[in-house]
């Protein structure tokens, strides 16, 4: 069996082109959507991570500012610029990238950014909102991952998901947006014992380990629709997910490529949420 690729190229595509749709309707109502992300210091790959999300915003003429602060700014002083981000009319949409310097508490960080705002979902309120089932802005990675399962037709409910890594922003959230989507979820960490005897089972599999190809064709279930979340630069300078594709791609019956799968849903969702959050903030929208 040859598994069909998820191409999260092409669905990442449709989705902006669904969400410019909105976004254009506030625009029509003078609402123009408004993203700031701050990046603190000079870390390069977070400087591309920032530009890719300044050039979504750009292409469906949302309006984007990037506040770039020195490494070595005071807590306080970030703090109160978040402050007057959560009282910018202009803007609907806060994200701070992470990680920040050591001498920064994140938490603080996450917890300053208004909830309405917060088009990550890592504020604490949101983060409840999702375990109770109420989801206001869901973290945007596997938020991706969710719509790449619905766009290709994959269903879930009944279903047995197995996600391996349980990070804030990506294993706990996936399997919480997999358990609301009615699938009976498994969760693995590095502590499992025997990993591929549940990944063996998984009709769906999540995996964000940030271990190169780590999962083999031999710990998949034949049919299964395999989401990898991985990115991983090897010695010789190539993109890797977490799972070996060259292997799995002779198992499952869905697969996302490394790179080109959740990679570029990622994005697209920030621009989601950041919609959402203008259409929330100015009660216009769904
Ligand atoms: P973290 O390092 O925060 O978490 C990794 C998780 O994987 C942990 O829960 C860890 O378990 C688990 N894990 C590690 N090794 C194993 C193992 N051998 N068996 C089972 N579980 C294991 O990573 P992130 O969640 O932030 O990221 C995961 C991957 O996803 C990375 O490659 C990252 O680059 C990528 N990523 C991709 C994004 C995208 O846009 N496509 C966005 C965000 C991340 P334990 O808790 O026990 O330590």
């Amino acid at each position: 069996m040859t598994a069909r690729i998820i191409d999260g190229k092409t669905i990442a595509q449709q989705v902006r082109a669904e969400w410019k749709v909105r976004a254009d309707a506030l625009k029509a109502r003078g609402i123009t959507p408004g993203l700031a992300v701050i990046i603190v210091g000079e870390d390069p790959a977070s400087k591309v991570y920032v530009a890719n999300k300044v050039k979504a915003c750009a292409e469906l003429g949302l309006h984007s500012e990037h506040i770039m602060l020195s490494a070595d700014i005071p807590e306080a002083n970030l703090l109160a610029r978040i402050a007057e981000l959560n009282n910018d009319t202009k803007i609907h949409g806060i994200l701070v990238q992470l990680p920040v310097p050591k001498h920064i508490d994140s938490n603080k960080v996450l917890e300053a950014i208004n909830p309405d705002k917060d088009v990550d979902g890592f504020h604490p309120e949101n983060v409840g909102a999702l375990v109770t089932g109420n989801m206001r802005f869901a973290p945007c990675t596997p938020y991706g991952a969710m719509v790449l399962l619905e766009k290709c037709g994959i269903s879930i409910e009944g279903k047995h998901a197995v996600v391996v890594g349980r990070s804030n922003i990506v294993g706990k959230p996936m399997a919480l947006m997999l358990l609301q989507a009615n699938a009976t979820v498994t969760i693995c960490t590095s502590k499992t014992q025997d990993l591929a005897k549940f990944t063996r089972d998984a009709d769906i599999l999540v995996v964000a380990t940030g271990k190169p190809k780590m999962i083999t064709g031999n710990m998949i279930k034949p049919g299964a629709a395999v989401i990898d979340v991985g990115i991983n630069r090897l010695p010789d300078g190539k993109l890797c997910g977490d799972v070996d594709f060259d292997s799995a791609k002779e198992v499952a019956g869905w697969i996302t490529p490394v790179p080109g799968g959740v990679g570029p849903m990622t994005i697209t969702m920030l621009v989601a949420n950041t919609v959402r959050a203008a259409e929330r903030i100015s009660g216009f929208g769904k």
